[in-house]
């Protein structure tokens, strides 16, 4: 009768136990995973659009060795290239010792943000005041705009090709912009109104200035005066706006987060945290058995679409360049490289929030501070439009983590029926790629501020590696 194991025994063996990472971890892990938190809301205060992320993703790879694909005539393992795709989206590879007909190794995230783009035609004057108009991009929450320091990132592209960067709201000295709200004392009837509604799409319009241009006879003195402060300092007139990508993020910086300073607070997290994690992962892949695939994609916030979105086919391009520089390249080869394919779809997952706790399901929800968070299937009411992971697959993943000692988490997106979502997932699987999602948890996803933990974006960072290696 001795051989009868304790309950508490049994229990070690045999439950799933969801620990937080934080309770085991050693005080130089500790030390690491702050280090990296600072390196990684480094990277967030300077990439807060697609193409302020590719253009410092660019920066990070020259200086480790990686190079344009273009600049290479053959391949061979070892060899470290990039495609940057029109400065919105890049792919990155590491060439491995396999033949590329045998699979690649793919790690997927994106760098596009929730935000408010302009309108083409943008300035208008209205009592006094000038604006600027705004169409959002992705999903937000309106009300959470407004009132906020705002920053004006991105490019405006004359008719002769001349490109110039804006970014202005982000220097300590530079001026900020902001979408004005409702004294509560006038509110009534905005208060009434559902949250959805209360402000409207077109209710978003940013507050740039408010000085006259001096003369008497002349309209619209408020906007002139405008105009001419930003032909004076970009060169621009107003038609110029029409062939621009100018986009309203917070003028906030990310910051630590809680008095033991064990989270990060910042803008466009979702999904520059698996961006950042997947891109310094890579850095540390020297020759890897399979090519190691890095894509850091744009437009995942509206559904993928166009050349710098996931459904484009610029990627089986850089694949087939892959390809034909290695030598391997013969009839309908790209299809069988995809069949043969794993990835990780690095995207955010929806962290439990205790003050939010009805919409999660607790045994099924990502919890922050329990490492990597992996959704098996997305999709909404039914899994519709998951791609869902095949179990076999699951299980080569659960291996990798547990033999490297990641700490991994796997969870749904919500209760069954409340909502739902999606990410790139579906499309690189329906090539024939096995893929599941793996991100990290946040807490207000979407919001001008998101949460995250700094446990789950070292594991990620760590998880990454280890898959790739
Ligand atoms: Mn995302
Ligand atoms: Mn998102």
């Amino acid at each position: 009768m001795g051989d009868i194991p304790s309950g508490e025994e049994l229990r070690k063996n045999l439950f799933n136990l969801k620990e937080n990472g934080w309770e085991k971890s050693t005080a130089e892990q500790r030390e690491k995973m702050f280090a990296f938190a600072d390196e990684y809301m480094y990277f967030l205060n300077r990439a807060k659009t697609e193409r302020e992320a590719v253009k410092i993703s660019k920066e990070i790879l020259d200086k480790n060795g990686f190079k344009s694909i273009c600049e290479y005539e053959n391949l061979k393992a070892g060899d470290r290239v990039y495609y940057i795709n029109r400065d919105k989206s890049i792919y990155i590879a590491v060439v491995g010792e396999e033949k590329i007909e045998n699979g690649i190794n793919i790690i997927g995230a994106h760098i596009d943000s929730p935000r408010l783009d302009l309108k083409p035609n943008p300035l208008y004057e209205d009592t006094g005041f000038a604006f600027l108009k705004t169409h959002y991009y992705g999903g937000i929450k309106k009300y959470q705009w407004t009132a906020i320091p705002l920053a004006i990132h991105g490019v405006i592209v004359k008719t002769n090709g001349e490109k110039i960067e804006v970014n202005i709201g982000e220097d300590e000295a530079d001026p900020i912009f902001t979408i004005t709200d409702l004294l509560p004392h006038l509110a009534q009837d905005q208060m009434d109104k559902k949250l959805k509604e209360a402000i409207s799409g077109e209710d978003l319009n940013v507050l740039i200035g408010s000085i006259p241009y001096q003369d008497e006879n002349v309209q619209e003195k408020v906007k002139l005066n405008i105009l001419n402060i930003l032909n004076k300092k970009y060169g621009i007139v107003e038609a110029d706006f029409l062939s621009s990508e100018l986009e309203i993020v917070p003028a906030f910086n990310s910051r630590s987060l809680g008095f033991d300073r064990s989270m990060v607070a910042g803008y466009g997290q979702d999904d520059r945290v698996c961006a950042f994690t997947s891109l310094r992962a890579i850095l540390n892949i020297e020759k890897p058995k399979n090519t190691a695939v890095c894509i850091l994609s744009d437009k995942e916030e509206i559904g993928s679409m166009g050349n710098t979105g996931m459904e484009s086919r610029v990627f089986d391009t850089f694949v087939s360049e892959l390809l034909n520089k290695t030598g391997e390249n013969r009839a309908n080869l790209l299809e069988k490289v995809f069949c043969n394919s794993r990835m990780l779809s690095a995207d955010v997952d929806a962290g439990l929030d205790p003050n939010y706790s009805s919409v999660s399901e607790k045994n099924n929800s990502a919890y922050l501070g329990r490492g990597i968070g992996l959704n098996k299937y997305t999709g909404a009411r039914g899994k519709s439009g998951a791609s869902d992971a095949n179990a076999e697959y699951v299980a080569e993943i659960r291996k990798i983590f547990e033999e490297n000692n990641i700490r991994y988490q796997i969870s749904e997106l919500g209760k069954v029926d409340v909502g739902g979502g999606g990410t790139i997932a579906y499309i690189l699987a329906n090539k024939g790629v096995d893929v599941i999602d793996c991100g990290v948890p946040v807490l207000s996803m979407h919001a001008p501020f998101e949460v995250t933990s700094k446990f789950d974006i070292y594991e990620a960072y760590r998880g990454y590696e280890a898959f790739w290696k």
